[in-house]
């Protein structure tokens, strides 16, 4: 039962095939957002019987009606949320391919051809960042949650040497490292799972830019270490996920040389401007970072999952994570050969490099910088509608994300005002925004540029869907 026959996989793979064809084709005129009660969802997922097993096709069909109806379409044109992108076409042949090839990427011997891709695009994502090739390394991870868990333990190891042998308790001090106030939470949680604890984040306050405020940081270094703390790492942000605001890199990079501190740049979804010959300036101080966080599932719009630890110190990830087994497959003499396992917090893993590999070849980086310069100019049309319609811009970026409120009246930048007003545009299901919190904990909408199909019409129809909804909520004010 696990193999089907050849008459029952003909009429499958045409299925699967037409259905993702069909979803491709009909996303855009679906509700971004479609209305369910969750406890419908569980019923209707609980109903399913194990003792009465379905014909493939049944399960198929099981899959992508609820598929359709009940998730919010992040490949929709009008989805301006969080960097969720709709994926490239080749990339979910990829993900098909992969699924039926199924390499094994924890031995090196096992799948030469899969460890050499992504080892040829980590070298040329690395020098796309100003990394020399010969010394640019890293490992492709899960998102940017594993590779910046990765960034911790490897600037953790590579600061405090006997930490592999003897961990946290042979230290003389509390290790800490730096991020601004608008760094993304993952290094939260990585510190905990590191067994740092919390109390290692030391969160510096932004400008009014959202940016890190530096003399803030270096004051915050000189003190901690006074205090006996141990610091170890300061990380930049390129693109914060609320207001795409960008850390000053150079002066960063100055303050974490000066004392001795590893630089790690977060640049999940901003990192994609280095394909772009008029932004990759903003990013120049990257080349000098020891290492960068990179989403492919983001900006680039390689289906998830599919992040990216980039480093320029080639033997980091070895001295971090290597451990040896006498069941896994060894290494070749010559040293050529590599074992992601060692090297990498995952063990077995799926071949994440061949949907970036197949998006890649397939677009070349002219279609990534043409892709990625539409999104740019799209953002600033929105910038600028939004404008026009009495909205708001708070957060200045060159990046397509913009954060406002509402100018028409007097209590259009209350959280309570802004929350309806999101809350009426996503039932409306003509487009799907949310909202943050900004600066001293200010609530703002939220509309990002994610999808490389959203052009002057979606805009046109998140600036109706937001006149609408302000008509609703004014209607109902008191
Ligand atoms: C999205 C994001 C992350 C987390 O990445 P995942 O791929 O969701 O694990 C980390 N940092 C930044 C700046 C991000 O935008």
């Amino acid at each position: 039962m696990l193999a089907l026959d050849k008459e029952e996989r003909d009429l499958l793979w045409l299925r699967v095939v037409e259905a993702i064809e069909r979803y491709q084709k009909n996303v855009d005129s679906y509700p971004v957002a479609p209305q369910y009660q969750l406890e419908d969802v569980r019923r209707t997922v609980e109903a399913l019987d194990f003792n009465q097993p379905l014909s493939a096709i049944d399960a198929v069909d099981f899959a992508v009606a609820h598929l359709t109806d009940c998730q919010v379409h992040t490949p929709h044109a009008q989805y301006f949320g969080l960097f969720n992108p709709a994926p490239t076409t080749m990339g979910i042949a990829a993900d098909a391919l992969v699924a039926a090839f199924n390499p094994q990427l924890a031995a090196g011997s096992h799948s030469p051809f899969a460890v050499e891709v992504e080892r040829h695009l980590v070298k040329s994502f690395g020098e796309r960042f100003g990394y020399s090739r010969l010394r640019a390394d890293g490992t492709f991870t899960s998102g940017g949650q594993e590779a910046n868990a990765t960034a911790l333990i490897a600037a953790l190891n590579h600061h405090f040497p006997q930490l592999r042998l003897k961990g946290l308790n042979s230290l003389a001090g509390q290790p800490v490292f730096y991020m601004s106030a608008e760094a993304h939470h993952s290094f939260l949680k990585a510190a905990i799972c590191a067994g740092l604890g919390a109390n290692a984040v030391r969160t510096i306050a932004v400008d009014d830019c959202f940016a890190m405020e530096t003399g803030l940081l270096a004051r915050q270094i000189k003190e901690d270490k006074e205090r006996g703390l141990h610091p170890f790492m300061i990380v930049a942000t390129a693109g914060s996920t609320s207001t795409g605001a960008i850390d000053p890199l150079s002066e960063i990079l100055e303050i974490a040389e000066r004392n001795h501190l590893w630089l790690h740049v977060d640049a999940a979804w901003g990192g994609a401007c280095v394909l772009l010959p008029e932004l990759k300036g903003l990013l120049e101080s990257c080349r000098d970072a020891d290492s960068i966080t990179f989403d492919c599932h983001k900006w680039l719009s390689v289906p998830m999952a599919a992040g990216m630890f980039l480093t320029k110190h080639p033997d980091v990830l070895d001295r971090t994570f290597r451990v040896s087994t006498a069941y896994m497959p060894v290494d070749d003499e010559d040293d050529l050969m590599v074992d992601p396992f060692a090297r990498s917090l995952q063990w077995s893993r799926r071949f994440t490099g061949l949907k970036v590999l197949l998006s890649l070849a397939v677009a070349g980086w002219q279609g990534y910088a043409q892709a990625i310069r539409h999104q740019v100019e799209v953002g600033s049309r929105l910038r600028a509608a939004l404008a026009e319609a009495q909205w708001k811009t708070v957060n200045d970026t060159p990046l397509p994300v913009v954060c406002f409120t509402d100018d028409s009246r007097s209590d259009g930048s209350t959280s309570e005002y802004l929350e309806r007003i999101c809350a009426e545009v996503v039932a409306s299901g003509q487009a799907w925004i949310s909202t943050t919190k900004v600066g001293a904990a200010q609530t703002v909408l939220r509309a990002c540029i994610t999808n490389y199909r959203t052009g002057s019409l979606h805009i046109d129809k998140l600036i109706q869907a937001l006149a609408s909804a302000r008509r609703r909520v004014g209607a109902t004010a008191v």
